[in-house]
């Protein structure tokens, strides 16, 4: 018997009779989103479960689906910090090592990652489906993102006083109060008058976007910082923005190999041990990556999206 290319065809006229009534009573193999579907009912209860089996019912894409998946590769590959739900499952999951079979199902308003160890239950991540620089935001202005001042918390006598590193607003040194790990809200019954006045008159904060505009001012001067300059002037959103050591931002954050321009300064730049800021910002067809170091100019790499 010689193999042949393509698939057996049941009513072709040289087809083996015996050969089509055993393929047409043979079951129709699973689809990905039947098998995916049975062994994702087995995740622990919830929402996050809940959304995953019904996107597999509507038939969502299920792509890509591979096995035997270590737990380095694994997290980096299923973009944890990105996760809107279901990071610290999946990253206790992806602790206890082994191999993993990471299956990823595309719906319009996000994207699932089902992990799945050899002998555990399934874990889930929830992501944002979005990997591409929304439209603009005609209008955006750096003025209308500012945010409202907060302040800490200092009680002193069952009056809670708006804290700020000075001491309180209303004079208090910081040593005469107790400070409270919850931010002073002006409407609470027991905020001191003069606290919530100077709190709703106190000036309100730059935006994320606006504070990194100010941080990259300092940037090797080129296309790289003014292209994201001017798209963070007009709202660019900024996806991820995390401290940590620089070889654990190479590692989890910073995906090196998707980026196009600087990226082997930022690899080096990553490789020494010490804290540093990383931010990701989403505009054009652009994801520019920000490392921003102490004493340092702030460094900027990017890739097409
Ligand atoms: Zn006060």
């Amino acid at each position: 018997m010689d193999l042949t290319g393509g698939s057996f065809a049941p009513d072709a006229a040289s087809a083996c009779r015996a050969c089509a009534a055993r393929s047409a009573a043979t079951p129709p193999r699973q689809t990905a989103q039947e098998r995916l579907h049975r062994l994702v009912a087995a995740a622990d209860a919830g929402p996050l479960r809940d959304d995953l089996l019904e996107a597999l019912r509507n038939g969502a894409q299920v792509n890509p689906w591979v096995v035997g998946v270590s737990a380095d590769r694994a997290r980096s590959s299923t973009r944890l910090h990105e996760a809107i739900e279901g990071r610290d499952q999946a990253s206790a999951a992806l602790d206890a090592g082994g191999t993993f079979q990471l299956a990823e199902v595309a719906t319009d308003a996000c994207r699932f990652v089902a992990i799945i160890p050899t002998d555990a239950r399934p874990v889930i991540v929830r992501r944002s489906s979005r990997r591409r620089a929304a439209p603009e935001r005609p209008g955006w202005t750096f003025t209308d993102a500012r945010e409202a001042a907060w302040f800490g918390v200092g009680s002193a006598g069952g009056t809670e006083h708006a804290l700020d590193g000075a001491g309180t607003l209303c004079g208090i040194p910081p040593a005469r109060v107790t400070a409270q790990l919850h931010l002073f809200t002006a409407s609470s019954g027991s905020a001191c008058p003069s606290c919530a006045a100077l709190a709703a008159a106190a000036p309100t904060r730059p935006c994320a976007q606006e504070r990194l505009h100010t941080a990259i001012a300092t940037a090797a001067p080129g296309p790289l910082r003014d292209d994201l300059a001017a798209a963070l002037t007009r709202g660019a959103e900024i996806t991820l923005w995390i401290g940590a050591l620089g070889p654990d931002l190479a590692k989890h954050y910073a995906d090196l190999d998707e980026l196009d321009d600087n990226r082997a300064a930022l690899a080096a730049a990553l490789a020494v041990n010490e804290h540093a800021g990383l931010a990701h910002v989403l505009h054009g067809s652009w994801r520019s990556t920000v490392l921003l170091r102490d004493g340092e100019p702030p460094l900027i790499a990017r890739g097409r999206t």
